[in-house]
């Protein structure tokens, strides 16, 4: 690796950072080419693990029906134990390490299984349990690639966030981390020369007690991570190159793009591109640290990456880098004759949904309607929540489902007004009809909404302006 020689400020040589997702722990196959990775970077590090395929989810399940049904208990243990005792099967050619991690897991198995037991006899979750329970997934995760590395050869140790710590601002279920008070501490914790596997997914408030980072947090733990460290990179595994300027599934031959900005990938990722969680560059775009994406499936024996995203900005030709959709945006109109202009209206629209606990993704404004633009999963309840606040200004509120937002990402695209305009003669020229346009918000992201049945044309037809 180029970068070996690079020291941080304490004189010690930077650590890599290396992300692995549950995609890229699914079958027997997947993990030995971790290994094999884990191998060619022939170096200390650090690895960040999310829990195995579907374990996330099967650990929420559990837990509701674990409050009335005690069997569930046992059946969600047995499960885990069986699978994780397939895996040592699989991968222990060194007896005593088996046995070891073996006891290691049952013990860890047996700690969730003591929540469970008390979730069962209280019949409710509290917050600070539900974090616990959850982040099951991750520290399985942790124990076993940490015990499958030594059994091959290499010296690794699994590191708990708790013991670092790596502590957040204690908001359960969605944390963010506190790098004033982590820094100094993780990079002690991780100073070894060793390869160190960290479970993704949690860090720890002031107090001690486990809070998840979000759905999809691991990518955000590693970007922590990397910062505390200040690694000479975050290197995030998938089982695709990177991002592409496409869906490849929607668009003829989309191309891969190799340089990204920090503030570009956060946007594509916010739009859907599900390449990095939308909060993973957060961490990283004050400092120099490059988030890597590489591909797990075309690894041979070389580390080398598909996409970088890193603070130095290439504008490119066509301006527009990539083309990517979300469906989960649908559209709360609240209508009433001069909401523009009344004060308040908008203050307590917001202070109502923030209370019931829903995000608001956007807002366009006009004289006569406030759109609120939401989660698919929030609609519902946020029309209630509005409609019971009995605003004298709001008239009448229309939920708007089935809607796709599509956004289109580069730098420079707000210096470049013949962008849009291309854009929109390329929709026009599909008979697409645009419902909503932001551009400006953000300056590298133009971002418009349409019904949901139009949005692969939509795509189509953008692409093939801009590709
Ligand atoms: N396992 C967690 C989740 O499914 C975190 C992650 O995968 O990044 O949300
Ligand atoms: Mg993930």
């Amino acid at each position: 690796m180029g970068n070996r020689e690079l020291k941080n400020r304490d004189g010690i040589e930077k650590k890599i950072v290396a992300k692995f997702g549950g995609s890229n722990l699914k079958k027997k196959k997947d993990i030995l080419k971790l290994v094999r990775v884990i191998k060619a970077y022939d170096r200390p590090m650090v690895i960040v693990v999310s829990a195995f395929y579907g374990i996330t989810n099967r650990l929420i399940k559990s837990l509701e029906a674990v409050k009335k049904d005690e069997g569930e208990i046992n059946s969600l243990t047995d499960f885990l134990l069986s699978m994780k005792e397939e895996v040592i099967k699989e991968h222990f050619t060194d007896r005593e390490i088996a046995t070891e991690t073996l006891a290691l897991i049952e013990q860890r198995v047996a700690e969730l299984k003591r929540y469970l037991t008390g979730i069962h006899y209280i019949g409710e979750v509290p917050e600070f349990v539900e974090d616990v329970i959850l982040s099951y997934g991750e520290r399985l995760s942790s124990l076993l690639l940490a015990a499958i590395l030594k059994n091959n050869g290499i010296d690794a140790e699994e590191a708990l966030p708790e013991d670092m710590p790596l502590t957040t601002d204690g908001e359960f279920g969605n944390a963010t981390v506190d790098f004033k008070r982590s820094e100094t501490l993780v990079k002690k914790r991780l100073a070894g020369d060793k390869v160190y596997v960290v479970p993704g997914f949690y860090g720890v408030s002031a107090e001690g007690k486990v809070t998840l980072l979000g759905r999809g947090g691991s990518d955000y733990s590693a970007a922590a991570l990397a910062r505390c460290l200040e690694a000479a990179s975050l290197d995030v595994w998938k089982d695709v190159d990177g991002f592409m300027s496409a869906d490849p599934k929607l668009v003829d031959r989309p191309v891969l793009i190799k340089s990204l900005t920090y503030t570009e990938a956060a946007e594509l990722s916010y739009f859907g591109a599900g390449i990095l969680h939308p909060r993973t560059v957060e961490p990283l775009k004050e400092t120099a640290i490059p988030i890597r994406i590489l591909n797990i499936d075309t690894f041979e024996n070389k580390i080398s990456f598909g996409t970088k995203v890193h603070g130095s900005e290439t504008i490119t030709d066509g301006i527009i880098k990539s083309v990517t959709y979300s469906d989960d945006f649908c559209v709360l109109k609240l209508r009433g004759a001069g909401v523009g202009v009344k004060r308040g209206v908008l203050a307590k629209v917001s202070g109502a949904l923030d209370h019931a606990g829903i995000n608001i993704k956007s807002v366009i404004t006009s004289q006569i309607a406030i759109n609120l633009l939401l989660s698919a999963k929030d609609i519902k309840r946020a029309f209630r929540v509005i409609e019971r606040l009995g605003l004298s200004a709001i008239t009448e509120i229309e939920a708007i489902e089935q809607l796709s937002t599509i956004a289109t990402v580069g730098e420079g695209l707000l210096e470049h007004p013949g962008v849009a305009g291309r854009i929109f003669s390329a929709l026009a020229r599909e008979n697409i009809n645009i419902r909503m346009i932001v551009s400006g918000a953000s300056s590298v992201a133009t971002y418009f909404i349409v019904a949901a049945s139009d949005r692969d044309t939509a795509i189509s037809a953008i692409h093939r302006e801009f590709f």
